[in-house]
């Protein structure tokens, strides 16, 4: 019989196909002492397999590409932790097996990870991955990950490390559910990219046996357990609807009625530009430059290196806008030489700008690296600072730009309420304003993006979110100024006609989402939009606002 759970649908389409679990396993060797003299030997194994798994996952993350390459890297870098080996080498010499040496002392890293605050937290499901990848090797077992299956299934997961998204094969892969993570976590930001239906958050999804046949909707959230042969028939036909709309979608974004909302895309370097550039792209809305820093934590990377990465995502658009925005480190992305090691609360601590302003050579070296790129480009560039709070910041931001000679527009992120709630204060030091709704939601509910739990909270519908949305447009309607959205919220094709009709002026997000987004907003006109938008709005819930919407929309 057919049953439905229902989690946070976080990247769309219907995935219809048999259950297939991720080998997890929690590999725990034996407890057993070996004589003195065979220490060194141990030692050896060790370190040969932690080299092997590092080499592994550089080689994963270079196949991958793109923000997954940064992330599979830090994975890499944790594997050669000195400290970590340091302690796995005390161990064997005090009697233990390489395996039950790599074993413990992870163990004991892992118990400070988790306690060392929520955005430290997150990355134990990286640490776990690693770990289990070493002692397979050590005890000669098949590594963890990805199940080996010939005909394409349904991958379901307590959470998926960076290192398996990556190598998911969307021709085997039909879609993803997991237990964990929220509707913003990077597990979900990387699903998108990837462009498989995926569903977060749904605790006990784990408990279905394997084979099990399952509907996955992504758009929804919901998974149909053994579905019924009218369900298959309703969803299928859906996804074919679907399929057929985006068929005929092309060009630029606008509303039925020629409304223009420039449609962009969200990367991480430029091994993202050619499948940007082959969903239609208009330009880049946010290149997450700290991708470029993650691969040595000791220091930014040098003008020479970030000038070339710079000047091939430049080139790559000569028509289209290209907003970079400045290295955003801290929080749930540390960097060891700029992020302080011991704030109580990262997330609402020293990170994205205020790091920036308290190593101002940092970011003139990136400024000017732009500069340099963008000479004698016939591109148009724009530069934004994260988390800027106020019109003290917005300043400070655009000063340094002068300062390092750029020219491009300058603007800011409004990923704090305090930004939106004075929009027009802080337009009067740059030019525009781009959204980041995925943190905005964060401050604005008090609820960590990386927890799974909250996920109610994080949904960008919630009409207070939706109400400094528009706050924030309406701030640069009034200075005749833009206002854009670059978080998760402007790839949900529902809600892009709602931004859209409460003001915004473009939208971006990962390239997958691009057409759709595109064919759903060329359905509306854009009064339908701030009908639509004006319906969300007067909602209580998130879920009252996003069938508000549709309702709003569908009966027009
Ligand atoms: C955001 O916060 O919405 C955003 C776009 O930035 P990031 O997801 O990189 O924090
Ligand atoms: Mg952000």
């Amino acid at each position: 019989m057919e049953t439905t759970l229902r989690g946070v649908g976080v990247s769309h389409g219907v995935a219809i196909g048999e259950v297939r679990h991720m080998g997890t396993p929690v590999l725990e060797p034996p407890s057993k002492q070996i004589p003195e003299e065979e220490a060194e030997r141990e030692q050896a194994r060790a370190r040969q397999a932690v080299e092997a798994v590092s080499a592994d996952l550089m080689a994963r993350g270079t196949l991958a590409g793109g923000e997954a390459q940064a992330v599979l890297e830090a994975q890499a870098m944790m594997a050669q932790d000195p400290e970590l080996m340091s302690d796995v080498e005390r161990r064997i010499d005090v009697g233990s097996t390489a395996e039950r040496g790599v074993y413990d002392a992870f163990a004991s890293y892992r118990t400070l990870l988790a306690s060392a605050g929520e955005y430290m937290a997150g990355r134990v499901a990286d640490l776990d991955d690693v770990r289990n990848r070493i002692v397979a090797r050590l005890l000669g077992v098949p590594m963890p990950g990805v199940p080996d299956s010939e005909a394409p299934y349904v991958l379901i997961a307590r959470d998926l490390a960076p290192a398996d998204t990556a190598l998911l094969d969307p021709a085997l892969v039909l879609g993803f559910v997991t237990e964990e993570g929220g509707p913003t976590s990077h597990s979900a930001i990387l699903a998108r990219a990837l462009g498989v239906p995926a569903v977060v958050a749904l605790p006990g999804v784990s408990e279905l046996a394997e084979g099990t046949v399952i509907a996955v909707d992504g758009g929804s959230g919901e998974i149909f357990v053994e579905p019924s042969a009218e369900r298959r028939a309703q969803l299928e036909q859906a996804a074919a609807a679907r399929e057929a709309a985006l068929s005929g979608s092309s060009g630029p974004g606008a509303t039925s009625d020629g409304h223009k909302v420039p449609l962009l895309a969200n990367i991480g370097g430029p091994a993202d530009v050619p499948a940007a550039l082959a969903a239609g792209a208009e330009g880049v809305g946010l290149f997450r430059t700290e991708f470029l820093f993650l691969d040595d934590s000791q220091q930014a990377p040098s003008e020479e290196k970030q000038i070339e990465a710079y000047r091939t995502v430049l080139e790559a658009f000569p028509e289209g806008r290209v907003v970079v925005r400045v290295l955003d480190a801290g929080a749930d992305k540390p960097l060891e030489f700029l992020t302080p090691a011991d704030e109580p609360n990262p997330a609402l601590g020293v990170r994205g700008l205020r790091s920036l302003l308290d190593h101002p050579n940092v970011l003139r070296t990136q400024l000017t690296a732009l500069s340099k790129a963008a000479h004698g480009l016939p591109g148009y560039l724009s530069v934004m600072a994260p988390m800027v709070a106020d019109r003290t910041d917005a300043k400070a931001f655009a000063d340094a730009c002068r300062e390092a000679g750029l020219d491009a527009k300058f603007g800011a992120m409004v990923e704090i309420p305090s930004a939106s709630l004075r929009a027009r204060s802080i337009l009067q030091e740059v030019e525009f304003l781009s959204l980041g709704t995925n943190d905005l939601a964060q401050y604005t509910f008090a609820a960590d993006r990386q927890v799974g739990a909250l996920s109610r909270l994080q949904d960008p519908w919630q009409p207070a979110l939706l109400d400094l949305v528009a706050m924030s447009a309406d701030g640069a309607k009034a200075e005749g100024k833009s206002c854009g959205v670059c978080g998760e919220a402007a790839a949900d094709p529902l809600l892009a006609c709602v931004l859209t009709g409460l003001g915004v002026t473009s939208l971006s997000m990962g390239a997958a989402s691009i057409p759709y987004v595109r064919a759903e907003l060329a359905k509306y006109t854009l009064a339908q939009c701030e009908r639509a938008a004006s319906a969300a709005r007067a909602a209580d819930t998130a879920e009252g606002a996003r069938s508000a919407a549709r309702a709003a929309l569908d009966g027009a």
